[in-house]
């Protein structure tokens, strides 16, 4: 554990120890949303090429749980938004639809009797194919990094957004210099990977990556709520026209009550990128509430963009931990004045 870490998980752990996170909770009085993505045990496959920021391991998972229900009313999602959750109320969510929500978190939440609710890219669960960031990190991780470089600048100049990133790169910066592309060039630029990689595509595809529909009726039977995530998890950015993503939004709706059989009123952006124009096609598609990933309370008076708390292991992976992360973000986003935050677009 670094110095950094330490002294964190040290200043959390005494928090705890004298109730400041519950102090504060209560003198703020309102709801909060977490945000997880994947929960995979520390012997999983796909953690070789997951990033710290995108799960928490199964041992944290329940760590976490626990933790939470000794400070919160963990609470589905719809009673806050609806503004009738319990005093400390805490809603747990999950982004995109990992195959693991269903083997690894789905039983932790069952055993604990806590609700929960999954972002679906509807996309994802109809396609089974691994999202480009993992497909790019295997391929960096597994193939020549030279030949990645090369085939990688050579898309860039044909494209009339962004600079390619430069040889050595970090894998994080790669993945940064992608998503200022346009939604089109990152398909094609997913493309001409792909096509490079033949047989670690087929590798990484030797399993399904996404929840299937079975999962997701399965999960819904016990209390799993589902909101959606966009159909291609479409990164909203200035590249990418405001009617691709709109289109996309629309999809996602038309899937998932074409599967399901129900529409769903609650969404959460992509990559955490929202704007007015977002929120207009959201209310569009009947939208009652939105989420995106910045830090804080949740505020309701402003339902298209409620805040949600990223709590993957490499920030909160113990008690000591997550008391800093939760208490820190929270406190930031309550004295926080003026100015924009967020990846608002
Ligand atoms: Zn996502």
């Amino acid at each position: 554990m670094s110095l950094n870490s330490s002294i964190k998980t040290g200043i959390g752990y005494a928090c705890d120890l004298f109730n400041i996170l519950d102090l504060f909770l209560d003198k703020q009085s309102k709801p909060i949303v977490l945000c997880y993505h994947r929960v995979v045990p520390y012997d999983c496959f796909d953690l070789k090429f997951c990033s710290p920021g995108m799960y928490v391991s199964s041992d944290t998972f329940r760590c976490h749980i626990e933790f939470l229900k000794e400070h919160f009313n963990i609470v589905p999602l719809e009673s806050i938004v609806l503004g009738s959750a319990a005093r400390r109320a805490c809603a747990i969510t999950f982004d995109d639809g990992w195959w693991d929500n269903y083997s690894y978190a789905f039983p932790i939440l069952k055993e604990f009797d806590v609700p929960a609710t999954v972002f679906l890219a509807t996309g994802f669960v109809e396609n089974q194919q691994w999202p480009w960031p993992d497909r790019f990190a295997y391929y960096l991780r597994n193939a020549d990094r030279g030949l990645f470089f090369e085939s990688l600048s050579e898309a860039f100049a044909s494209f009339d957004n962004g600079d390619a990133p430069s040889s050595d790169a970090s894998e994080a910066a790669i993945i940064n210099a992608v998503k200022r592309l346009s939604h089109k060039e990152i398909c094609e630029l997913a493309d001409i990977l792909d096509a490079h990689y033949p047989d670690l595509y087929q590798m990484l595809h030797n399993k399904n990556p996404a929840l299937s529909w079975g999962n997701i009726e399965e999960m819904r039977k016990h209390g799993v709520t589902f909101g959606l995530h966009s159909h291609s998890h479409i990164i909203a950015n200035d590249a990418t026209p405001v009617s691709v993503v709109e289109e996309d939004y629309f999809r996602a709706s038309e899937v998932y009550k074409a599967r399901v059989g129900t529409a769903s009123s609650l969404f959460a952006y992509p990559n955490g990128n929202f704007g007015p124009d977002l929120i207009r096609i959201l209310r569009n598609l009947g939208m009652l509430a939105s989420f995106t990933t910045q830090p804080g309370f949740v505020d309701l008076s402003e339902t298209m963009t409620i805040n949600r708390i990223l709590v993957h292991d490499d920030i909160s992976s113990s008690r000591g931990l997550l008391t800093y992360r939760l208490l820190s973000s929270l406190a930031k986003s309550v004295y926080r004045t003026g100015c924009i935050h967020g990846k608002q677009i």
